[in-house]
C-alpha cells in the first residue's frame, strides 16, 4: 500500500537517540534547548518566544487555559479543522463556533470569521490548510480590531511563509506539531510560539505541574525538597529523546520540503489535464506542501475514486472531516462551502519517501479512473 503520509526517520535519528541514552538523562534537558535554538533560527524567532510541548493538541488545550476561556465564551474556528481543537474548546465549556472555508483552498478568511463574531467571541483558532497560508494579515487586523486572541494551528504549515514571515508567528500564539504524520517528526511533540514573552513564562509553569521553580532552594542548609505551586498545571513537556530526533530532522527537513514541492508540481502538471477534477490553486506565498487535495467536479465521483485508488493499493483520505457534522458538537451552522468540500475533496499521498515510480503510478491510476 502506498501510504498517504509517512515519516522519514533512520540512522541519524537512531544515533542521536543512542547518545541521549548514554548520557543517562532522557528527560527534558540540554537537547531540548538545542532543539529550540535550532528551530528558532529556521523560523526567524527569538528563543524567548518559543517553548516545546508534548503535542500540538495539548498546545491548543493550553492556549485556552492561558487566555482564560471559560463557560459562555465563544471561539471561532473553521469547520474543516482538527478534532482536538473542537475538544479543547468544549472542554472549557465554551462554545465552538464553526465558520465556512474557501471552496478551493479550504482556508478561512477575515470575512468568514467576521460573520461569526459576537460580543461573546474571545478567540479565533485558524488553520493554514495543507500548508498554504491564509490571508493572515487581514485576519490579524480583524482580531486586533475586535480585541480577540488569534491562535494559529500551524500543524500543516511547518516553515510556510506569508510575505517571507513564517506562519505561526502572526497571531498571539502559534502551535506546531511533530507527530508521526507530520513533515518532520519527534515521534510525538510540538512547539508553541507566543507573541508575549510573559505568556511563554506562564506556559512554562502550566506544562510542568504549575511548579514554582523559584520557591525551592538548592542550599544544603535548607529542606531543598520543599516547593510551591502557582497554577493547577499538567505535565506536558517534550523530553530529550524526542528533541534529539527533532534536531536530526531539522538537518534534513529542507530536502523533505524540496521533494514534496517537486511531487506537488508533478501532480499539478499531470492532473490539471483532467477535465473532471480540480487541482489545488498555487499560492504566491510559500507552502510547506503538507497535503495535496484534488476535487472531483461531480460529488458522485469522489468516493468512487477513493475506492478505485484503494483497490490499487493507494491510500487516500479527506482531511479534515467537518466538525459541524459531528453529533458531539451539536452545531446547527449552515456552511455551504464546507458541504461542497466534504463531498468533493480527496487528499492523495504526499511525502518525501514516494519514489518516481510511485508518483507515476498514482497519477496513472487517477487517469485510469475515467478512461
Ligand atoms: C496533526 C494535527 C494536529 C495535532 O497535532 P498533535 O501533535 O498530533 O497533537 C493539530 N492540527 C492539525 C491541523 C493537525 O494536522
Amino acid at each position: 500500500m502506498i501510504q498517504i503520509y509517512e515519516p522519514s526517520v533512520g540512522k541519524n535519528e537512531l544515533q542521536a537517540v543512542k547518545k541521549v541514552f548514554e548520557s543517562k538523562w532522557i528527560g527534558k534537558g540540554k537537547v531540548v534547548n538545542t532543539f529550540i535554538t535550532d528551530i528558532s533560527k529556521k523560523i526567524n524567532t527569538n528563543t524567548n518566544n518559543l517553548i516545546t510541548i508534548n503535542s500540538c493538541t495539548e498546545g491548543l488545550f493550553q492556549s485556552l487555559d492561558l487566555y482564560g476561556i471559560s463557560e459562555g465564551d465563544e471561539v471561532i474556528l473553521p469547520s474543516v479543522s482538527w478534532v482536538g481543537t473542537g475538544n479543547a474548546i468544549v472542554s472549557k465549556k465554551a462554545k465552538p463556533v464553526f465558520c465556512d472555508v474557501d471552496k478551493r483552498t479550504l482556508n478561512v478568511n477575515a470575512q468568514t470569521i467576521e460573520d461569526k463574531i459576537t460580543n461573546k467571541t474571545k478567540a479565533v483558532i485558524i488553520l493554514h490548510y495543507a500548508g498554504v497560508p491564509c490571508e493572515i494579515n487581514d485576519i490579524v487586523d480583524l482580531c486586533r480590531q475586535y480585541n480577540i486572541k488569534l491562535i494559529e494551528d500551524n500543524a500543516n504549515s511547518l516553515f510556510s511563509k506569508y510575505n517571507k514571515q513564517n506562519t505561526g508567528t502572526f497571531g498571539d500564539m502559534g502551535i506546531w506539531s511533530f507527530d508521526a504524520m507530520k513533515i518532520m517528526t519527534t515521534g510525538d511533540g510540538g512547539l508553541v510560539y507566543c507573541r508575549d514573552v510573559n505568556d511563554i513564562k506562564k506556559l512554562d509553569k502550566m506544562i510542568y505541574l504549575g511548579w514554582d521553580s523559584s520557591s525551592s532552594s538548592k542550599s544544603i542548609e535548607s529542606k531543598w525538597w520543599q516547593y510551591d505551586v502557582l497554577v493547577p498545571g499538567r505535565r506536558s513537556i517534550m523530553n530529550d529523546i524526542q528533541a534529539a530526533i527533532g534536531v536530526e530532522q531539522l538537518k534534513r527537513v529542507d530536502s523533505f520540503l524540496k521533494t514534496r514541492k517537486n511531487i506537488h508540481k508533478k501532480y499539478t502538471l499531470e492532473l490539471s489535464k483532467l477535465d473532471w477534477l480540480d487541482t489545488p490553486k498555487e499560492t504566491k506565498h510559500t507552502s510547506s506542501y503538507y497535503m495535496y487535495h484534488i476535487q472531483t467536479k461531480e460529488s458522485d465521483d469522489r468516493d468512487k475514486l477513493a475506492r478505485h485508488l484503494r483497490k490499487n493499493n493507494i491510500y487516500t483520505a479527506f482531511r479534515y472531516y467537518p466538525l459541524h457534522k459531528i453529533n458531539f458538537y451539536d452545531s446547527d451552522e449552515v456552511l455551504p462551502n464546507t458541504d461542497y468540500v466534504e463531498n468533493h475533496t480527496l487528499c492523495i499521498p504526499l511525502h518525501q519517501n514516494l519514489t518516481d515510480n510511485e508518483v507515476t503510478k498514482i497519477i496513472n491510476t487517477i487517469k485510469d479512473f475515467k478512461k
